[in-house]
């Protein structure tokens, strides 16, 4: 964690920031160790501290030793204990994330300032932590690499027992108890099973329908360990699939490998969503691809960087995002193929190992 705080003092050194409040919990978390669901860090050039509540006495100073402890209660909540920190530290200009704090909590840690009359400024940041996030340290990778494996596990695990009279949920409650018993700690996200045309919804739930045969099956799920989130899609088919099938799911693979392939340090969102997106319009689906490529995931399962059409921001050594291309046509269905990337200074490597053979015989 020490390496993080002082990248982080870096950061508040650079944008003349003498202090940082962080609210927002996947920030708190990576810059302090500290996972419990309340509480706020503040972080000077010299200090750091840890605040929260009585239910995380023993757990606070435990997971975040870096960080001296501060007890909240009724009689002395954040909004009363930061402006004698304050002074204490001798801060003037002290960053808050403008994307967590509410409108309401903001107002209230300007009053109590005002009113404890110590003479420092709350200053707007954003995607201060986020930024320090998108590369990930070794530690990170390896939790990542285990996320994905108990994904891919309870892939090979569960495509074997996919039958069409099968209905979305039960093969998403089999999706989530085989990455539970693997040891995930809960999903990244609620599994999508989408059948036939539900699967021309990107987002679409798992419903009571039946998977069928000959229709495309989309499956995207992940696993959650210690804090971080997998991610993957697999198309798949029973029985027989059809020409139409097999334009659409080449055209996606294709595309799909050329930007896992393609991705690199120093390139830009954008340049990597296109080396997809000019694959999938050449083939005539342009129109049916309507989302982005791809995102970060790390404590969150959307996070920086993101990988979409208007993506100006350059990717780092570090980075581990999702390639996912699809391709949706109402009334038919869709394909989705997913992958998680990881870009090195050596060249882009794809975490995820699960086959993508899509076509499932029926016993
Ligand atoms: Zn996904
Ligand atoms: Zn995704």
């Amino acid at each position: 964690m020490q390496h993080r705080l002082e990248r982080c003092r870096e950061r508040l050194a650079a944008e003349q920031l003498d202090g940082l409040l962080v609210t927002s919990a996947a920030n708190r978390r990576y810059l302090s160790g500290f996972t419990g669901s309340a509480g706020a860090l503040l972080v000077s050039a010299e200090r750091a501290f840890l605040l929260s509540d009585g239910r995380y006495a023993v757990q606070g100073p435990q997971e975040a030793p870096a960080f001296e402890w501060v007890l909240l209660s009724d009689a002395a909540p954040l909004a009363k204990q930061l402006p004698q920190l304050a002074r204490q530290c001798g801060l003037q200009r002290i960053g808050f994330e403008a994307q967590d704090l509410s409108v309401a909590q903001y107002t209230k840690l300007q009053h109590e300032l005002q009113a404890a009359e110590v003479p420092a400024a709350w200053v707007a940041t954003e995607g201060l932590i986020e930024g320090l996030r998108e590369a990930k340290d070794a530690d990170e990778i390896a939790t990542l690499r285990r996320a994905i494996a108990i994904t891919d596990d309870a892939f090979a695990a569960v495509r074997p027992m996919l039958r069409p009279a099968m209905r979305e949920r039960e093969v998403a409650w089999e999706l989530e108890k085989a990455m539970r018993e693997r040891g995930a700690e809960a999903l990244a996200f609620e599994v999508i099973v989408a059948a036939g045309d539900n699967g021309s919804r990107p987002h679409a739930r798992a419903s009571d329908a039946q998977l069928g045969v000959g229709r495309p099956v989309v499956l995207d799920f992940g696993a959650r360990l210690a804090g971080y989130h997998a991610d993957m899609t697999r198309t798949v088919v029973l029985g027989e699939a059809d020409d139409t099938f097999w334009h659409v799911y080449n055209t996606v693979l294709e595309a799909q490998q050329a930007a896992a392939a393609g991705a690199s340090v120093g390139k830009t969102g954008a340049e990597i969503d296109a080396l997809a997106r000019e694959l999938i319009t050449a083939a005539g689906y342009g129109e049916a691809f309507g989302h982005g490529l791809g995102h970060g995931v790390g404590l969150q399962i959307h996070e920086g960087p993101a990988v979409r059409r208007l993506s100006q921001a350059r990717l780092s050594a570090g980075a581990v995002f999702s390639v996912e291309p699809g391709v949706y046509l109402p009334g038919w269905g869709g394909v989705r193929i997913e992958d998680l990337v990881l870009l090195t200074d050596a060249g882009p490597e794809t975490l995820t190992q699960s086959p993508k053979d899509p076509v499932l015989v029926i016993p």
